[in-house]
């Protein structure tokens, strides 16, 4: 392109197609915030559900372990307040087992029931009337009462009872409670037994699913049961160095839930664990998060996967309409192009002059700043197309365009072709003498032009120029006609010259 201005058409010059992928970009981020945010509401409401469950359940166990607790304490307030009485120790053995034992619970899983004496020794057996001689002073109950006056009902760790029947592999716990005289002085313990098997069958009622538990542990992290056993030996054994217990035992309000990862199996769950009212017990509900979240994983798979492809789609649509919109961009750009062009020097055509002769001539108008027109016409051309033929002609043409452009430099001017073998510049901001000194170069470059083979004589251009000032009171017609009339005179004197009109 030799013209120092582009032949463009105005408006062509916006990017539509970015604001297409930047609002496809945004909708893409708006609509992955808006899932996000709901899969994460909906996993905290599958979480809370699942909490409001094993609480349930963890209330059932409680109620039920506290009642049994309870008639346990009945039992042996009744024992004891019987063995303080000084008649039964005149009456018959059999009247006496029956006074002691008659408030005794009846409920299942009930184990023995004793009387241990301040050494330990047995003293009244709620299953024989004479008592089988036995001696519990090292058990941690009686110790405990031993020494500590207000010890209140004791609830021992589970052991398994030291007789030989079938029921010796049974693990049990104890309940156990002071005998004291008025003064506090340690008379001995009144104890009574409850097989763990309780909990297995109150557990056994309980639906939690497959991969979840449901635990009892005393204050010192011992299990007392478990549904369903993770390891097999595991009842009677302290966990109270393990992470998940630490944290259920250090919590002062002794119900919470949270979620860890399991020591025993490593698997991932949802703790929920709630204190047997004042016992020394804890409730340990663990819902398989794989259980919990199960639902809520599949639905959220499914959601990000359809938001997944729908955010591709989007974008390659966005992809493939914004290509259709740079194509139809270049393609309007060459066509604007083209219209305002010319076919064989490449420099602006008529149209664009007349439009750019507007813009600049209103631009001057309101700047005050002088504007020049230039009117290049080549010297006897008929006679250069008659000797050298059109095709050489039109070469020259394209030649002298691109001298003439090589001599207008400043972006704001236009060299074009006005119609045949002339030509026009439009010189923004530029006074007469400016003009003339570029038509002067120009003049003298084409005339320097090293013809074509065997012409006789230099190619030569005639100028014409014309200023506009904001002094003078002239009209764009006015410009061109005067820019004419000095072209004409330079013809008229002789050619091969530059005429400014004053
Ligand atoms: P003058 O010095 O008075 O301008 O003489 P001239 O012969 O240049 O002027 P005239 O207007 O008589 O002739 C112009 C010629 O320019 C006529 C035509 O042969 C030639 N011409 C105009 N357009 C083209 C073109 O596109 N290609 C070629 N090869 N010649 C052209
Ligand atoms: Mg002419
Ligand atoms: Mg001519």
């Amino acid at each position: 392109m030799i013209a120092n201005r582009t032949p463009s058409i105005t408006g062509q010059t916006g990017r539509p197609e970015l604001l297409l992928i930047g609002g496809s970009l945004l909708t893409v981020i708006a609509m992955v915030c808006i899932v996000t945010f709901l899969l994460i509401r909906e996993r905290a409401s599958a979480q809370d559900a699942a909490t409001r469950r094993a609480t349930t359940i963890a209330q059932l166990i409680d109620a039920d372990v506290l009642r049994t607790v309870e008639l346990y304490d009945l039992t042996l307030q009744g024992l004891i307040a019987a063995a303080q009485r000084d008649e039964l120790q005149n009456v018959s053995p059999q009247i006496r087992h029956l006074a002691l034992f008659d408030r005794s619970t009846t409920a299942r899983f009930k184990g023995d029931i004793l009387l241990l004496d301040k050494h330990g020794e047995v003293i009244a057996d709620s299953s024989r009337i004479e008592p089988k001689p036995g001696n519990f002073a090292d058990r941690d109950y009686f110790l405990a009462h031993a020494f500590n006056r207000d010890m209140g009902m004791f609830i021992s760790r589970p052991f398994k009872t030291r007789c030989d029947c079938d029921e010796a592999d049974q693990w049990r716990i104890s309940f156990s409670r002071r005998i004291a005289s008025q003064t506090g002085e340690f008379l001995g313990v009144a104890v009574a037994s409850l097989k763990l098997d309780y909990f297995d069958d109150l557990f056994k009622s309980l639906d939690i699913g497959t991969d979840s538990t449901l635990n009892i542990i005393n204050s010192d992290g011992v299990l007392l049961a478990q549904k369903p056993y993770l390891q097999s030996d595991s009842v009677g054994k302290s966990f109270g160095n393990r992470p998940n217990v630490i944290r259920i035992l250090n919590d002062r309000d002794g119900s919470g839930s949270f979620t860890s990862t399991s020591s025993m199996d490593e698997q991932r769950r949802l703790y929920t664990y709630s204190r047997v009212g004042n016992l020394p017990l804890t409730v340990m509900v663990a819902l398989s998060s794989a259980e919990v979240f199960g639902t809520w994983r599949r639905t959220a798979l499914l959601i990000s996967g359809a938001t997944g492809v729908l955010c591709m789609g989007l974008l390659w649509l966005t992809w493939l309409l914004a290509r259709e919109l740079r194509r139809r961009q270049r393609a309007e750009r060459e066509l604007a192009q083209l219209a305002a062009t010319d076919d064989l020097t490449g420099v602006a055509n008529r149209r664009m002059l007349d439009q750019t002769l507007r813009h600049e001539w209103f631009r001057a108008q309101r700047s005050g700043q002088p504007l020049s027109v230039m009117m290049i016409d080549a010297d006897h051309f008929k006679a250069f197309n008659d000797r050298h033929g059109h095709q050489a002609g039109d070469q020259a043409l394209k030649t002298l365009a691109r001298v003439i452009g090589e001599n207008v430099r400043r972006p704001a001017d236009l060299v074009a072709r006005y119609g045949g073998e002339e030509f026009s510049v439009i010189l923004a901001e530029t006074d007469s003498a400016g003009a003339q000194q570029i038509a002067e170069q120009i003049r003298q470059a084409v005339e320097n032009l090293p013809w074509v083979d065997g012409a006789e004589r230099a190619m030569t251009v005639s100028i014409g120029i014309a200023t506009w000032t904001s002094a003078s009171e002239m009209t764009l017609e006015q410009l061109l006609f005067t820019a004419d009339k000095a072209l004409y005179q330079a013809k008229e004197g002789g050619r091969n010259r530059v005429v400014v009109s004053v």
